[in-house]
């Protein structure tokens, strides 16, 4: 009953404007194999983050079709797609409620064991056990003792424990300590493995990590080639 994507993305001259008087990207042709890791980079206004819109779905292409493992995003049922995509943007964002639940956001019915492999995984644990009531602690009145690299973590195991098969991460341009730079690289290599994933980089040792760069101009891509090469 369930559909397991396998996380091969095409896009098939896709044609996307935000109004119909501005095209952003114009007949684009993109096909990404499943678990590859891309590393999306280029000047701003480029297009990434709409590129990431459209796998995410917040919006559908003006003309032509966007692919998960053959399937037009479109016809795939929402439950399915919330599944297979997960974008993990640049603010990191904590809502109400306990370490735990921000955890589990993308999997409710996750057991605390499970919530915190997922912490483990991506090395969040030992801040969380550090923290006033552990995993119960409230994010919102305890807010201010969650810094930037921490609420990322936090982020990126809730992303782990939903293990989709196209994982979207817009980076973070703001820059850490280089103790929570070099955990959020260690966090990343466990994250990205055995899934597709599409990243926004704004980090060099996050393109080194990447099969494949992507360098975006004006909505279309002038390289594409692995990181040595480039
Ligand atoms: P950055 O590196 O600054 O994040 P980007 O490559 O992510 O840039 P996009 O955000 O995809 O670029 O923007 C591409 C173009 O689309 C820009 O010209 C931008 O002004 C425009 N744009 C982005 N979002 C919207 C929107 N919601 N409505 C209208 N135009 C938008
Ligand atoms: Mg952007």
């Amino acid at each position: 009953d369930l559909w397991e994507a396998r996380g091969h993305l095409r896009f098939e001259d896709v044609t996307f404007g935000y109004s119909d008087d501005r095209t952003i990207l114009p007949d684009f042709a993109l096909d990404i194999p499943a678990g590859q890791t891309i590393a999306l980079v280029g000047t701003t206004g480029a297009g990434k983050s709409t590129l990431a819109k459209l796998i995410a779905r917040f919006y559908d292409p003006t003309r032509g079709r966007l692919t998960l493992d053959g399937v037009d995003l479109r016809q795939l049922h929402p439950k399915d797609l919330r599944r297979a995509i997960v974008m993990v943007t640049q603010e990191a964002y904590l809502f109400s409620g306990t370490v735990a639940d921000n955890i589990a956001l993308g999997k409710p019915d996750a057991t605390l064991d499970e919530i915190q492999a997922a912490a483990r995984a991506v090395g969040a644990h030992a801040f969380i056990e550090r923290l006033p009531d552990g995993y119960a602690t409230d994010v919102n009145k305890r807010g201010g003792r969650v810094s930037a690299g921490q609420r990322q973590l936090i982020s990126f195991a809730r992303a782990f424990l939903a293990d989709p098969a196209v994982l979207i991460l817009d980076e973070a341009t703001a820059s850490l300590d280089i103790p929570s730079e070099r955990q959020i690289q260690e966090a990343l290599g466990t994250l990205l493995a055995d899934r597709t994933a599409i990243i926004i980089a704004h980090r060099l040792s996050t393109v080194a990590i990447a099969d494949r760069v992507l360098v975006m101009e004006h909505g279309r891509i002038i390289e594409d080639d692995t990181p040595a090469a480039l």
